[in-house]
């Protein structure tokens, strides 16, 4: 049996093709195994996305992608159709990484289409979303979270076609917590999760929501992080480049 949570890997771009490959393929049997007891999807970049979903296809590992383009096809150099990300084998793909946000400077309602196509080739969205640390000294966390996920929510309502099983997993990443350390406290963490929850149920179709939290997960905060309430898995960065403290993470994150 499964458990509840989903381990989101993010490699971002840390692992060049070869090292990808050779990780994978050095753990191959780790993952697999456990793939077999928890939900597992492992982010590499995307030139390694078509050897990694060839190399777990007969296995419970999913692999997701890390972006993909707003528009559905058409002269684009350079970008990554939704339709593409399903056509290799992905089931899952982040959008609106805080990284891809600053650097890139993608806006919510850029974030908002990509998650439109990538609904309608059934492709489970990992939306980021998340403050700074201005925002959260300024007390604005609410205010940001609800600037990012309004026009999201709006193209999600309006597509009354999403599968019912499709998950559409929202991961809460505090920008000041992404590779720093720093992890918010369980009690800010329930309240704004609290928050999301109240805004995911006020759109008007019944979807398989899932809560995710990102940021500077490791072996020694996870027992603390999963008494976040409501929440429904993680999403991790540098911890999920080693396959031990990975694991880990999985295991204890994992146990009652
Ligand atoms: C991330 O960038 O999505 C992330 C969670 O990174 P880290 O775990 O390294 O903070």
């Amino acid at each position: 049996m499964k458990n509840q949570y989903i381990f989101v890997g993010n490699w971002k771009m840390q692992l060049n093709f070869d090292e990808t490959v050779q990780f994978a393929s050095e753990y191959y049997d780790d993952f697999v195994s456990l793939a077999d007891e928890h939900s597992i999807v492992l982010c590499p970049e995307a030139i390694s996305l078509y050897p990694m979903t060839q190399m777990f296809k007969a296995t419970n590992v999913e692999i997701g992608a890390q972006n993909c383009s707003e528009h559905v096809v058409g002269a684009f150099t350079g970008d990554i159709s939704a339709m593409s990300v399903h056509n290799v084998g992905c089931k899952y793909c982040i959008v609106g990484h805080s990284e891809r946000r600053q650097n890139n400077h993608e806006s919510d309602e850029k974030i908002a289409r990509k998650i439109e196509h990538l609904l309608d080739y059934k492709v489970s969205p990992i939306i980021c979303i998340g403050e700074t640390k201005k925002d959260l000294d300024a007390k604005k966390v609410f205010e940001v979270l609800k600037k990012q996920l309004t026009p999201v929510l709006e193209k999600i309502s309006q597509n009354s076609l999403i599968a019912d099983y499709l998950p559409i997993c929202i991961a809460y990443e505090p920008i000041w917590s992404i590779g720093t350390g720093d992890v918010p406290s369980v009690e800010h963490l329930d309240t704004v999760f609290a928050f999301i929850k109240d805004l995911v149920q006020k759109t008007s179709i019944k979807l398989n929501w899932r809560l995710l939290y990102g940021g500077s997960v490791n072996k020694e905060n996870i027992e603390e992080l999963k008494k976040i309430n409501g929440l429904n898995g993680f999403l991790i960065g540098n911890s999920s480049l080693d396959f031990q403290e990975f694991k880990k993470i999985v295991h204890l994150g994992s146990s009652k």
